[in-house]
């Protein structure tokens, strides 16, 4: 189970859209990517194989075609994957103005262990050099806290 946020979905990627999207990327637009695809879109959160194939279970697709699928749109460019450090592998879509590096910081919380997209916050990591930062490359930037569920008390 997890816990959806109230505000939990974006506005939705039309079949059009969505097929333009994973044909420019150089697939080709199967059903099964093409929910997907939208699916990732509606999310305002990166959704977990297991999340995605929950949500498109009545669609009649199993879980190994979902998960070729999140690897094929992942590797495509289409999706990325995120790794926040709890071996729980998330994805979500990569936003089409946004071309490397961390588009956007994500939230933790450290109650429930749900993860938030923080897009309404403006975020830039930049070295104060004009080097390349001196830690490495900086793949995911992640926010901690108590998520607004869990401070209302609700589980
Ligand atoms: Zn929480
Ligand atoms: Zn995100």
């Amino acid at each position: 189970m997890s816990a959806e946020h109230s505000h939990s979905t974006a506005p939705p990627l039309s079949i059009e859209g969505a097929r333009e999207l994973v044909r420019g990327a150089g697939l080709r637009g199967t059903p099964a990517r093409l929910a997907v695809v939208q699916c990732l879109t509606t999310s305002l959160r990166p959704l977990t194989h297991a999340e995605v194939s929950e949500k498109l279970a009545d669609r009649g697709f199993d879980q190994s075609t979902i998960y070729r699928c999140l690897m094929e749109l992942s590797e495509a460019g289409v999706l990325t994957r995120l790794d926040l450090g709890d071996s729980i592998r998330r994805y979500e879509r990569v936003s089409s103005d946004v071309h490397a590096g961390p588009e956007h910081p994500h939230f933790m919380c450290v109650d429930c262990g749900s993860i938030s997209c923080l897009v309404d916050y403006r975020f830039r990591l930049s070295p104060s050099q004009n080097d390349a930062s001196p830690v490495g490359e900086i793949t995911e930037v992640l926010v901690k806290g108590h998520c607004r569920e869990c401070l209302a008390g609700t589980p």
